[in-house]
């Protein structure tokens, strides 16, 4: 592990969300990537970013997929606070392939298929928005799921050769709820109709009370594989295994 990413797993911890950021700047010289998927916790995320006027580059991974509330959040985003949100697309040959061998929605069809579908249009991607970084920041919760309930608030990511940083790991999506409705922060109308985690449009569904926050995501494998079926390989930890101990909306 780095001097840096040293420095950062052991003084990132005893900050708030707010000084970790602010210390983070300060630490280190080169490009810090915010990944956001616009869900209540980036949100929050990218309110202390914009309004601390840290310079931190705010990436978003367009699957194609998305539900149009989830455009609509992105452009009151922007138009609140002044910023750019830059676009990374899938590369067009390979999604159009991907749709030439496997259909439209192949993905409900195998776990493989699945994830061959957030290969192309997520993790591709995700490398090229991380390829130069220093830093990836993320809007992880270690409250979302089981699979995240020991991501820590900062680590060495050997898989892209950076440190990953997230800020509001031990954040609850109660203060993530209170953050936002304190300072105005633009959420996505769907929250208020039972989506709690919001991904893809065809891969997500309202959750019903009691269930867990993530239950809505790639619902249908859930029972076949309870592990792949709540992450889509985004967040995989150093030795391979998806987020479940070392390691979020981008979803
Ligand atoms: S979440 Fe669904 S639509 Fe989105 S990339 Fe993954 S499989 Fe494809």
């Amino acid at each position: 592990m780095s001097d840096l990413a040293e420095r950062l797993v052991r003084d990132l911890p005893a900050l708030d969300a707010q000084d970790r950021l602010v210390h983070l700047r300060r630490l280190v010289p080169g490009r810090i990537v915010f990944t956001t998927s616009f869900g209540i916790e980036d949100q929050a995320l990218t309110d202390l970013i914009a309004r601390s006027g840290l310079d931190i580059t705010f990436v978003t991974l367009d699957t194609g997929r998305l539900f149009p509330q989830t455009y609509e959040v992105w452009a009151r985003t922007e138009a609140r606070y002044g910023i750019r949100i830059q676009a990374l697309y899938p590369e067009a040959g390979a999604a159009e392939g991907l749709v030439r061998d496997q259909g439209i929605d192949g993905f409900y069809r195998s776990i493989a298929a699945r994830k061959a579908c957030c290969g192309v249009r997520k993790v591709e991607p995700l490398g090229r928005a991380l390829a130069g970084a220093d830093v990836w920041l993320t809007g992880l919760r270690a409250d979302q799921s089981a699979n995240r309930a020991t991501t820590p608030v900062a680590e060495f990511d050997a898989g892209h050769g950076l440190v990953k940083v997230n800020p509001l790991v031990d954040w609850s999506r109660e203060e993530a709820v209170r953050h936002t409705t304190a300072f105005d922060v633009p959420v996505n109308v769907l929250h208020d109709q039972g989506f709690l985690s919001i991904g893809c449009a065809p891969c997500t569904r309202a959750i019903r009370p009691g269930e867990p926050e993530r239950a809505g995501r790639w619902w249908w494998e859930q029972e076949a594989d309870a592990a792949s079926a709540i992450e889509c390989g985004l967040h995989v930890a150093a030795d391979g295994r998806l987020a479940r101990s070392v390691q979020g909306s981008a979803s």
